[in-house]
């Protein structure tokens, strides 16, 4: 789809603003070209330069995080917190620990982030933030050191009323206790809602840590059932096998579904008896190793794959769950060629542009991580609702809220992508159901 007249100046300033950002480019390239038809009937969501604010984050924060290792060196990381859009609530946004992390790939996430949030329909607005650090090798005392330096600055900046950081890419519950334990020193405040993904122990939601995968895999649920279909059955490849990837596995599993494959930086294995999602758990949540070793200890059925892409494994149903770009146009002319119905991105902007022109001219359904991927923000979005309230809900009723709200998202979708003229066109649905809510804030507060 073309872009809309009024809006291809304000994307052309976009770009020669942020200069070198490809994948903050990207994300906004794809929400610009969505919007067309809701400033055609909407024209004063266009009015004072609100679409230029929205693309301008509220406040970047770049700094310095020395820390020690363990033979005694001084290493520097860079860390950066970007406040993308508090029109909803407050900043609410992961921290992502990558050696690949820059200002591009955080505003990015922090666009992305402002959409999504506004999708699950809670009171929180977007932001991102994380470090170039590289947590792969570093024991836990490294680790530790490293979170408690970077919370030494991140803490002036953000709290339960301002900005509400939680887990990304290298950032899981080892990481948020070691920040909670930081911020708390630091403050001396008892502040459970200014983090979320947190421990049961010390103020955390249950179901938090299933919460994006089990969110995604209800998402393409609801997306298959409105076309009679079901995981029943169905074969899944899965890509990754970090948080999102190991909790779709789980929930897919119950649906019925046999997972055929899954993935991490060093390749991929295949088991055709169906993953042995209990070993891929040891594998990366107690021993922090390689998939690899999944082929080694499994044998038999089991192989590993050390080049070549997942997405050359057939399958009915992809579940992109690892990160940016990792599905290119190439690998969804495989997919599709494979017979592949659905497609749900459990990560951030897993598929390229060229990868979502496909599946979408192939007529393959296709769930976009900022709906499919809401899941886990969401039920943050609960954790705070326990810590404000000091409150702790059980398993089966933060698991039901999410369902729900999942629910919701999809039908939210739908019914926009029909509305403005693109049934079943879920990334149309997505951009334009997020963007109205964002906007119909921003318009009530003015310009600021
Ligand atoms: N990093 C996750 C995401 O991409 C979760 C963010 C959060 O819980 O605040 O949505």
């Amino acid at each position: 789809m073309g872009i809309d007249e009024k809006l291809e100046p304000i994307l052309a300033e976009v770009l020669r603003r942020n200069p070198g950002e490809s994948e903050f480019h990207q994300a906004v390239t794809e929400v610009l070209h969505s919007l067309g038809p809701v400033i055609a009937k909407h024209p004063e969501y266009a009015d004072s330069a609100l679409i230029e604010r929205l693309c301008e984050p509220e406040r970047q924060i770049i700094f310095r995080v020395p820390w020690q290792d363990d033979a005694g060196k001084v290493q520097i990381a860079r860390g950066f917190r970007v406040q993308f859009n508090s029109a909803l609530g407050p900043y609410k946004g992961g921290l992502r620990f990558h050696p690949t992390v820059n200002l591009g790939i955080i505003k990015f996430l922090g666009f992305e982030q402002t959409f999504k949030n506004a999708l699950t329909g809670m009171p929180i607005g977007g932001g991102k933030g994380g470090s170039d650090f590289n947590p792969r090798g570093r024991s836990d005392a490294e680790v530790m050191r490293f979170c408690q330096s970077f919370m030494t600055e991140l803490h002036r900046h953000i709290g339960e009323y301002t900005d509400v950081p939680a887990g990304d890419i290298g950032v899981g519950g080892r990481e948020i206790g070691y920040m909670f334990g930081q911020y708390k020193r630091l403050t001396n405040r008892y502040e459970a809602g200014v983090l979320t993904g947190k421990g049961l122990a010390y103020g955390g939601s249950r179901a938090r840590t299933e919460a994006t995968g089990y969110g995604a895999s209800y998402f393409v649920n609801r997306m298959l059932g409105a076309r009679k279909q079901s995981f029943e059955g169905k074969r899944v490849v899965v890509s990754g096998s970090g948080n999102v990837a190991l909790y779709t596995m789980e929930k897919l599993i119950q649906f019925g579904a046999k997972i055929v494959a899954c993935s991490d930086s060093g390749g991929y294995v295949v088991d055709e008896n169906g993953i042995d999602l209990a070993l891929v758990k040891e594998l990366k949540e107690v021993r922090r190793s390689r998939i690899s070793e999944y082929a080694k200890m499994k044998g038999g059925s089991a192989r590993h794959v050390e080049r070549g892409s997942v997405w050359d494994v057939p399958c009915d149903v992809a579940m992109p769950s690892a990160t940016q770009n990792e599905l290119t146009g190439k690998d969804a002319r495989v997919l599709i060629k494979n017979g592949i119905v659905a497609v749900g991105e459990g990560a951030n902007m897993p598929s390229t542009p060229d990868a979502v022109r496909a599946f979408q001219e192939a007529g393959v359904l296709f769930a976009p991580g900022k709906a499919a991927n809401a899941g886990g923000v969401a039920t943050s979005a609960l954790e705070m609702q326990q810590n404000a309230s000091r409150d702790s809900w059980t398993f089966e009723q933060t698991e039901a809220r999410l369902a729900e709200i999942m629910k919701n998202i999809h039908d939210t979708c739908a019914r926009t992508a029909e509305e403005y003229g693109a049934p079943g066109d879920y990334v149309l649905g997505a951009n334009i159901a997020g963007f109205i809510r964002v906007a119909e804030a921003m318009r009530s507060l003015g310009v600021i």
